[in-house]
């Protein structure tokens, strides 16, 4: 097994809306304590975590394939067969036994190129009977029209030749350009969802622009 070409997936994250990273819907609920953007420690400015985009793609393909969330489970996909290129590009979960070698794709932490303020954003609950705003919080995202800075890295294996993927206009992709193909389908589908916290209510709407992979266009 040997590996055999390293794609490198340059571009700018610019953020349509107010985005919102750290801040977990999962574990408060709106009336709970405020929520605070994640910084990086040294400049203290936000930043996009790589596991937060990868996980973003991740579930997006998961989507797409039917293995999101199995029957038992909200658990991401760790099937690890043969043909999955969920588990191939972003590595088969906790399954410890598989021969795909390192997960193909690599998500680098995304700093902030331009903007990167943040905002004080209140969200309530609405009674339902008085239409009164209750249990109001404030929550901080970054501001709208901020940019950040992508970088990603795909690496193909000589294993990879064998791979298959079907696009969303329908074409089939094989070899390296099965993965090409995958990658850009997932960047695609997370800009159509956006990323970070709060999306069904109006933060992390975000589009990609100038995507390159090696210098050249990378077209959405
Ligand atoms: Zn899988």
């Amino acid at each position: 097994m040997r590996k055999t070409e390293h794609h490198t997936i340059t571009g700018t994250v610019v953020c349509l809306s107010g985005l919102r990273i750290g801040g977990s819907d999962d574990l408060l609920q709106t009336g709970g304590t405020d929520l605070t953007c994640i910084k990086h420690p040294i400049t203290l400015q936000p930043y996009i975590p790589g596991s937060t985009l990868k996980g973003r793609l991740r579930s997006e393909m998961e989507q797409r394939e039917g293995k999101f969330g199995g029957k038992e489970s909200n658990e991401p996909c760790g099937c690890a067969r043969d043909d999955c290129l969920i588990c191939r590009i972003f590595g088969p979960h906790k399954a410890k036994f598989h021969k795909f070698g390192p997960s193909r794709l690599i998500v680098r932490d995304a700093p902030v190129l331009k903007g990167g303020e943040t905002e004080l954003k209140t969200e309530n609950v609405i009674d339902r009977k008085t239409g009164q705003a209750l249990h109001p919080r404030k929550v901080e995202r970054v501001v709208a029209g901020s940019e950040f800075v992508l970088k990603l890295a795909l690496q193909v294996w000589d294993i990879d030749n064998l791979s298959k993927f079907r696009g969303d206009d329908g074409q089939d992709h094989t070899g390296p350009n099965a993965l090409k193909e995958f990658l850009r389908t997932a960047i695609l589908r997370v800009q159509r969802t956006g990323i970070g916290s709060g999306v069904s209510k109006g933060s992390g709407e975000i589009e990609f622009r100038s995507l390159k992979l090696d210098g050249q266009d990378f077209v959405l």
